[in-house]
């Protein structure tokens, strides 16, 4: 209870903070997502990791991350076990999200799926994750598989099913959603004129939403790449919001601002060798973030040129960054399945709210 108290006092002072234009903050961090490995076994279209040669590839030692999680512990609403990368291939993700669970910290955790296998869905079920959310582009093979390079379109289905009948039949009570891209005018055709079909693999499965979306352009990265539908961008200017509500923790330990920052280009410090709470209100985060208030971020992370986080619409005066991290922390104490409810208030509050909520698991049963 004392803790839940805490997160709803740091989601409103995120967000008063931001307003202001705080730089140093007085308070920690709301979300963190933490990197478990960047290294990967697709090469998906859309994503910086497969486009660049990566140099640095690693998975994060099991004793930075009991540290992370020990730090953490006393001030987090959740984790996301994903940055850049497959989080399935670290070789301890269970022990990962248990020793959380154990730390009473909440769990979510982003996939391709393509590795998971029956034995590691059990083994996560077991471990106590809280939300999983699968990428899956695609209602057919065929632009599935044009997105996800080297994923198989029925295997895959096969593991998420499976996932999901092992979550049926022993009452797990990990929220389980689906996240269909919409790249471009033949995966907008190959939906419209397959969702229902899709859909209906799904019946009686207790799969929570299925929701789809323009892609992002994962900070300027795919800007050129003129034949993705990329989200409509706003016309006005809001400065990067992650900056005041969530940290990320790179494989090796080095924080960066954003999930964009693949490849560290922006380090605003390193763990452990300060502690999370140094980094936070350290002087590069606080440089950064008076960059953004003063649309300086060119000098710091060329990424942010173009990016859709500086020029998307807002609900309420409140970019989609931190609208996202207050959410998924309220949902944190009220229950990570009311998500799909948050964002389908958020759509009929701005018509121009790019993600669209196709369903959710009520009608499949729980
Ligand atoms: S699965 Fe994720 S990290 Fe891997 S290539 Fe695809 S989008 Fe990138
Ligand atoms: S504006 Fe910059 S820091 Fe913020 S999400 Fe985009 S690339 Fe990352």
């Amino acid at each position: 209870m004392l803790k839940n108290n805490k997160v709803l006092k740091n989601i409103y002072s995120s967000y008063r903070h931001y307003k202001k234009g705080t730089l140093k903050l007085p308070y920690l961090p709301l979300a963190l997502w933490i990197e478990p490995t960047n290294a990967c076994n697709l090469k998906c279209i859309m994503c910086p990791t497969s486009l660049s040669k990566q140099k640095n590839i690693g998975s994060m030692d099991m004793d930075i991350y009991k540290k992370i999680i020990d730090e953490a512990k006393n001030f987090i609403a959740y984790i996301v076990l994903c940055v850049s990368g497959e989080p399935l291939i670290h070789k301890n993700l269970p022990g990962m999200i248990e020793y959380a669970k154990n730390a009473c910290v909440k769990t979510t955790l982003s996939t391709n799926a393509s590795l998971l296998t029956p034995q590691l869905s059990e083994k996560i079920l077991n471990a106590g994750l809280d939300a999983i959310y699968f990428s899956f582009d695609g209602c057919s093979a065929e632009i599935y598989e044009k997105i996800r390079v080297g994923s198989n379109f029925n295997k895959t289905l096969a593991n998420i099913i499976r996932f999901l009948e092992l979550k049926k039949e022993f009452k797990h009570k990990t929220t389980a959603e689906l996240q269909i891209l919409i790249m471009d005018q033949d995966g907008k055709k190959d939906y419209e004129k397959n969702i229902e079909a899709f859909k209906e693999k799904f019946k009686r499965l207790p799969l929570n939403l299925i929701q789809s979306r323009q892609p992002s352009t994962w900070g300027s990265k795919l800007s050129s790449t003129a034949k993705y539908d990329f989200k409509k961008l706003g016309k006005i200017y809001s400065p990067c919001s992650y900056l005041w509500c969530s940290m990320h923790i790179l494989w090796d330990g080095t924080a960066v601002a954003c999930t964009s920052d693949f490849f560290a280009e922006n380090t605003l410090g390193k763990f452990p060798e300060q502690s999370l709470k140094e980094i936070w209100n350290g002087e590069k985060y606080q440089i950064f973030r008076k960059a953004m208030l003063r649309k300086e971020y060119m000098n710091y992370f060329k990424t942010c040129n173009d990016c859709d986080s500086l020029w998307s619409e807002t609900i309420a005066g409140i970019p989609p960054g931190i609208r996202g991290v207050m959410a998924l922390s309220l949902c944190s104490i009220i229950g990570f399945d009311k998500f799909g409810y948050l964002k389908k208030i958020a759509g009929k509050l701005n018509p121009d709210f790019v993600i669209k909520v196709v369903e959710t698991g009520k009608k499949y049963g729980k």
